[in-house]
């Protein structure tokens, strides 16, 4: 309810004037896959034009709520399946940001699709709106499991669809994969590695699969009807994916996430910075002038409440937000140790840190720091960034709990 909603404060605003990064939700799907837990919904097509236009009017709200016009650098367009939109629709909506924001010409713009949504046409208008990098939903090379995952393609779609979209020119691409699947063995999990290289992506992002409630696959691991995952065969895994990935060439950047050099996903290498991001549609999330905010989830709510809204609220909010949480002094300083810690290489840039909060983080954190330096978990490199060790990498919430 929006009476609930807390005005920024002023020692908060210091976030507006760096530069943002613009999150849009398509909250549709052609069917749901047994895993998912995202805000996203099947059988909702119809309402795909009303919500593109509140989509539009949310963008243009939020921004003439700022003092003056922000910058931005990226847009992520995620889902959902941003790929149920008609291309028009995603010009639409970038054009909103143009509007509303001072974009970036040189704007990173991702948007996720899966394998054999779309043909070359698609693609090639994708480029022409100004959509910069893709990101494919592979999930795995082997049939069973995306039987398993209920999803709708083939593992030959992905090289198809990977193909189409070079064809049209696209020149960043990422693949999703997933790890840690029931009755998944090493060699099953290492044929979808070989089988998503083969394409030659400039980007993988590899998650370890988790059971969330609600899902279809949490109810029938309950039942029994599937296997627990081995959680030492998914750390294999992952440690047989990092050597491979590495030696392929690819800079293991993010926990999860490998590029090639050039093609870091700037968009998220903005929210693990933890610089302020805006939410736009049904279910986002944001950060920005100290608040963490959510969006109402359902869309047809979201799209009442956005064309019932007359004027601009305080920025960031909008008529159709549902939470907000200031985020200020530790709680700041903690996720910033917390979303930089997943960045390997770079880690938390302790000047930068004093620069922003007028604490290091020894200061702000002495002693968990010590604790885990002992123990070998973090490590601090001669220019000052704070990052994890390798050991640390599959114990990483081990970590992340001390700054909380
Ligand atoms: S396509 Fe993606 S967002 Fe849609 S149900 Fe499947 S996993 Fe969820």
């Amino acid at each position: 309810m929006i009476e609930t909603l807390a005005a920024p404060s002023l020692a908060a605003t210091t976030a507006s004037r760096e530069r943002l990064a613009l999150y849009v939700h398509i909250p549709f799907c052609r069917t749901r896959c047994t895993y998912c837990a995202f805000n996203t919904y099947a059988g909702m097509k119809a309402r795909i034009p009303a919500y593109v236009r509140a989509l539009q009017r949310e963008i243009r709200l939020v921004g003439a709520a700022a003092e003056r016009q922000l910058p931005a650098l990226s847009i992520y367009f995620g889902g959902g399946t941003p790929s149920q939109l008609p291309v028009p629709a995603v010009g639409q909506i970038i054009e909103a940001c143009r509007e509303a924001f001072s974009l970036d010409p040189e704007a990173e713009i991702s948007f996720e699709v899966n394998p054999g949504d779309a043909d070359v046409a698609y693609f090639a208008h994708l480029r022409r709106v100004g959509v910069s990098r893709l990101s494919i939903g592979m999930q795995s090379a082997n049939e069973n499991e995306l039987r398993l995952f209920a999803r709708r393609h083939t593992p030959d779609d992905v090289p198809h669809t990977v193909h189409l979209a070079r064809q049209a020119g696209f020149t960043s691409i990422n693949l999703d994969l997933i790890y840690g699947i029931p009755g998944q063995t090493l060699p099953m999990w290492q044929r979808s590695v070989h089988h998503a290289l083969r394409c030659e992506p400039d980007h993988l992002s590899l998650y370890s699969l988790s059971f969330e409630e609600g899902t279809p696959l949490h109810t029938w691991l309950q039942q029994g009807r599937i296997p627990v995952p081995d959680p030492d065969l998914a750390a294999d895994m992952y440690d047989w994916a990092a050597d491979t990935l590495q030696a392929a060439g690819y800079l293991h950047y993010e926990i999860s996430n490998w590029a090639r050099p050039g093609h870091v996903c700037q968009h998220n290498l903005h929210v693990w910075r933890n610089q302020p991001y805006l939410g736009f549609g049904a279910g986002a999330h944001g950060y920005a002038n100290g608040l963490r905010y959510e969006t109402i989830a359902d869309p047809a709510t979201y799209i009442a409440r956005i064309n019932a809204q007359r004027e601009p609220l305080p920025f960031p909010l909008s008529a159709a937000t549902a939470e907000t949480l200031p985020v200020e002094g530790r709680e700041a300083m903690a996720d910033t140790m917390i979303l930089g810690l997943r960045l390997l290489e770079e880690g938390v840039d302790s000047a930068a840190f004093r620069a922003r909060f007028g604490f290091s983080p020894h200061e702000a954190f002495g002693p968990a720091l010590q604790r885990l330096q002992r123990h070998g978990l973090i490590e601090e490199t001669a220019d000052g960034h704070i990052r994890l060790t390798r050991r640390a990498y599959l114990v990483a919430n081990r970590v992340f709990v001390e700054f909380i």
